[in-house]
């Protein structure tokens, strides 16, 4: 092949290709290589010297990287050129980027060729920028959950860790060792559960694991989680796009605590008010129930008679001349009098239904649900036998050498059915009528 054949073949060649003698001057380029430097036309001559053209190069704004500095840029491709050291990368007049290799050869000769790289520069640009871009939003993310004031955690798909802040790692301080970048939410959870990180799974460890998983993986609505020390934490969990489950908890502790404090409260308040009630209902001296108590305990019996038809029976009793005992035997020896007398009364109150309350004075009030006439008649009997057997003694009575009672009775429910008020006339009408018998007795209305 004759040397016009090659040069031909050299021009077809998507490449620019130039050859330097031993003396450094120019023996051929191809067409590619003129393309490049169309702007040195008359300077690619075979016999030219390297150095001249490249110095005309630099001198027609051919080589952008020099411009400013153009001196010292032609010492420095001068001594590249004497001793290549590996491609050039170099940016070309129009724009586009160039990959210049640089080949001695055994006949001391050097031949040089260039590929267009625009293409891969771009792209290899673009990734760069992806790159730069992916960890800026990276640190961005990072920055952010760590600016957050609650404890965050994000799980891949897998259940794993891929991210948690500070606060996350503090807030679940024992299991802070698991809490590594890949590890699994059950493993993180197994960790902790071992250490006592949960005080709500105590002696239900695997049901307490299985629950937790089962919210973990379906979350819902908000709910919270005890840490040791009574410490609180809401959890609110929400999948990912990518089907993972990213995780913010927020401490509640003071909230829980008042909640717990409010609660704690409300109970003693119940049980004061209870204390309360029970006091009030109850009559100082003797113990027993007062008269307040008494008209409730009336009061409810009326409506059951009226809703229900059942009848009951009221007793009115008095202690027979009283006042002629605390004359002889002192006040206070009545008040312990009075004591006993309620005492008596109270024990034998049959049915823990039965009430009997102090109705002022030396006056008691017995209330019977659900009787007969003959049965309450046959109770109040029964009444005034035990205050006779218990033989208080009675120094001033003219009835017995000990204290007595008088009784009065009626019965709600036996047609026609009276009011409540006339209920108690009555016993008090039928009460008065034992006094005024000889005292002693029981009359019933
Ligand atoms: P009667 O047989 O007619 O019922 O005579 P009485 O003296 O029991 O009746 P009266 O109603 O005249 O007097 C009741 C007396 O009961 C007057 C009062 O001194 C006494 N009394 C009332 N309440 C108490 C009390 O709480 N303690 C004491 N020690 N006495 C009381
Ligand atoms: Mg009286
Ligand atoms: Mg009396």
């Amino acid at each position: 092949m004759d040397a016009q054949a090659w040069q031909r073949l050299l021009d077809h060649l998507a490449c620019g290709i130039v050859l330097y003698d031993a003396d450094d001057r120019l023996v051929l380029c191809n067409a590619d290589f003129r393309r490049l430097y169309s702007a040195l036309a008359d300077e690619l001559q075979p016999g030219r010297r390297f150095e001249d053209i490249l110095r005309r190069a630099v001198a027609r704004g051919v080589i952008p990287e020099a411009a400013g500095r153009e001196e010292e840029w032609v010492r420095e491709r001068l001594r590249e050129h004497a001793q290549p050291t590996g491609p050039l990368v170099r940016r070309t007049a129009d724009g586009r980027w160039r990959r210049i290799v640089e080949t001695p050869l055994p006949d001391g000769s050097l031949l040089a060729f260039s590929v267009d790289i625009t293409e891969q520069v771009a792209k290899a640009e673009l990734a760069e920028r992806a790159l730069a871009d992916a960890r800026l939003a990276r640190e961005r993310l990072d920055d952010a959950i760590e600016a957050l004031p609650d404890a965050f955690a994000l799980y891949d798909a897998d259940d794993r860790l891929v991210v948690c802040n500070t606060r996350y790692r503090e807030t679940y301080a024992t299991s802070a060792p698991a809490l590594n970048p890949g590890a699994r939410f059950e493993d993180i959870l197994r960790y902790g559960l071992a250490r006592g990180q949960y005080p709500q799974a105590a002696g239900r460890e695997a049901e307490w694991l299985a629950e937790r998983l089962q919210r973990h993986r379906n979350p819902a609505s908000p709910h919270l989680q005890q840490l040791p020390g009574n410490r609180w934490l809401r959890i609110d969990e929400r999948r990912t796009r990518d089907g993972g489950i990213a995780g913010v908890r927020a401490e509640v502790t003071e909230l829980v605590r008042r909640e717990q404090r409010l609660v704690e409260l409300n109970a003693q308040l119940d049980e004061a008010r209870a204390r309360l009630e029970q006091l009030s209902e109850t009559d100082e001296l003797t113990g027993i129930a007062n008269r307040r108590h008494f008209e409730r305990r009336l009061a409810e019996e009326v409506s059951r008679l009226e809703r229900h038809g059942t009848p009951f029976a009221l007793l009115l009793v008095d202690v027979d001349h009283f006042k002629r005992y605390n004359d002889l035997h002192g006040h206070q020896q009545g008040d312990r009098c009075l004591r006993q007398v309620a005492q008596v009364l109270a024990a034998r109150a049959r049915r823990p239904t039965d009430l009997v309350a102090r109705y002022g004075g030396e006056e008691f009030a017995v209330l019977l649900p659900h009787t007969t006439r003959d049965a309450a008649m046959t109770q109040a009997m029964r009444l005034l036998a035990a205050v006779d057997d218990a033989h208080l003694v009675h120094g001033d009575s003219p009835v017995a050498p000990f204290v007595t009672l008088s009784l009065g009775g009626a019965l709600a429910g036996s047609e026609p059915r009276l009011s409540t008020e006339a209920l108690v006339q009555a016993a008090d009408r039928a009460l008065y009528r034992a006094k005024a018998a000889g005292r002693h007795r029981v009359e019933f209305a």
